[in-house]
């Protein structure tokens, strides 16, 4: 197994390794937003190693503050990226930049001096519900376990277009919303008190589609560049009273963290998986010719605030969903949407067999009904001021973490009042 040269990424708990690769957008005290590379410790500045003309294959766009232009270039030059930045920071390959002192100085940034953007001009965001336990656990809550699935469930992955404007990246706090939340009494106006995680896997659609045009499974696949961890922050009271008919709208319209380092399909592609076994035959159009799921382990973390150490809540795995991501988009196209470069799919919560893998409080309180142990001491059901949530995500290659580096946010208190002043 190869391994690089930069400082920590050998360390047996470090997320990126040679092996991963991810890809983000950073800016530091002295510039402004550019593309980067998280490696061991550090960001790697992919513009400074384009400006030195190591990397060849035209304009990649690494200058600009979003991957949007070089996730257009497609599957080979991304191959081809891949391949010379592999050489460039393994051990005992190209020496172009492990000995240019000066060159090393300027373009392995610190992570901790990196200020992290989002990783994509984000173009449009859908939010799936494609992990079969959740599907279960929430129906089984609201309508009792005969009728948890409704009957289109097990043949097409079912979704909602999601609000792409409060797309945050990891770090931004979550105010929490104000909305109208049914009573005994009738509906009330105020702060939510059921604020909730959805710990998701979302998926970054590189290669557009035009109006009209549709995708095969294996066409969708190509289409994808990456990964990111994905928090659908959801307030379960205004969900509760505004979901019929049309499915969530406030509930979960503000906010939806994602994690600012987006690992490729290449990185992951040892982690492949077959596909679930399946109730009933899907339809052609979204039939698989080939293994689209992945195992990426889930974790959430919870820490109030002042509180010293965070304790997990959440361990789950992306190999419980149902339908792939390639699922996702190539059902999202075939009516003839078009798909740009830059949209976000999220798969949906996923939740396991157990309680501690169902992924979000709804269901581990099961419905509010019970306390949820924190290993830290106290219990939660729904979020509090003041908390932050972590999500954690790697799969494995070698014994090597293919690593997410996290997505956090803290909520902060509602406003007080309704108006531009509060
Ligand atoms: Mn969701």
């Amino acid at each position: 197994m190869k391994q690089s040269w930069v400082a920590g990424a050998q360390a047996p708990d470090c997320d990126f390794p040679l092996a991963n690769l991810p890809y983000g957008v950073f800016s530091t005290a002295e510039r402004g937003p550019r593309c980067g590379m998280a490696i061991g410790d550090s960001v790697l500045d992919l513009s400074e190693l384009a400006a030195e003309e190591l990397l060849t294959g035209g304009d990649l766009g690494f200058d600009r503050p979003a991957l949007n232009h070089f996730m257009t270039l497609g599957a080979e030059t991304w191959a081809a990226v891949r391949a010379r930045l592999t050489d460039l920071l393994a051990e005992g390959g190209d020496p172009a930049l492990r000995e240019n002192v000066a060159l090393r100085d300027r373009a392995l940034v610190p992570l901790d001096k990196a200020q992290m953007h989002l990783p994509v001009d984000l173009r449009g965001y859908t939010d799936f519900y494609a992990g079969r336990q959740h599907a279960f656990n929430s129906g089984s809550i609201l309508r009792g376990p005969e009728n948890a699935l409704t009957p289109n469930w097990t043949h097409m992955p079912i979704g909602y277009n999601g609000r792409v404007s409060t797309v945050v990246v990891s770090g931004t706090p979550v105010r929490r919303p104000l909305g109208q939340l049914m009573s005994a009494d009738g509906p009330k106006f105020g702060p939510s008190q059921r604020l909730d995680i959805e710990v998701e896997f979302g998926a970054i659609v590189a290669l557009p589609t035009e109006l009209g045009q549709t995708l095969t499974v294996a066409e969708a696949w190509e289409h994808l560049f990456g990964f990111v961890l994905l928090n659908d922050w959801s307030a379960r009271d205004i969900q509760r009273w505004e979901g019929q008919p049309l499915g969530p709208f406030q509930s979960k319209a503000f906010a939806t963290s994602i994690s600012p380092w987006i690992v490729t399909r290449a990185a992951l592609e040892p982690c492949r998986r077959p596909a679930p076994k399946r109730d009933n035959d899907l339809l052609p159009y979204l039939q698989e010719d080939a293994d689209y799921f992945v195992d990426v382990k889930l974790e959430a973390h919870l820490k109030p605030e002042g509180a010293a150490k965070a304790s997990r809540i959440v361990q789950t795995n992306t190999a419980h969903l149902y339908y792939s991501a390639p699922q996702l988009l190539a059902h999202h196209a075939v009516c003839g949407c078009r798909m740009q470069t830059g949209d976000l799919l999220g798969s949906g919560t996923i939740s396991g067999p157990e309680r501690q893998s169902f992924g979000c409080l709804m269901e581990q309180s099961w419905g509010g009904r019970d306390q949820i142990a924190l290993e830290q001491g106290g219990s939660r059901i729904f979020l509090e001021d003041g908390d932050s949530v972590i999500l954690t995500g790697w799969g494995e290659v070698d014994g090597q973490r293919i690593g997410f580096g996290g997505c956090e946010g803290r909520i902060a208190p509602a406003p007080k009042a309704v108006g531009k002043a509060f």
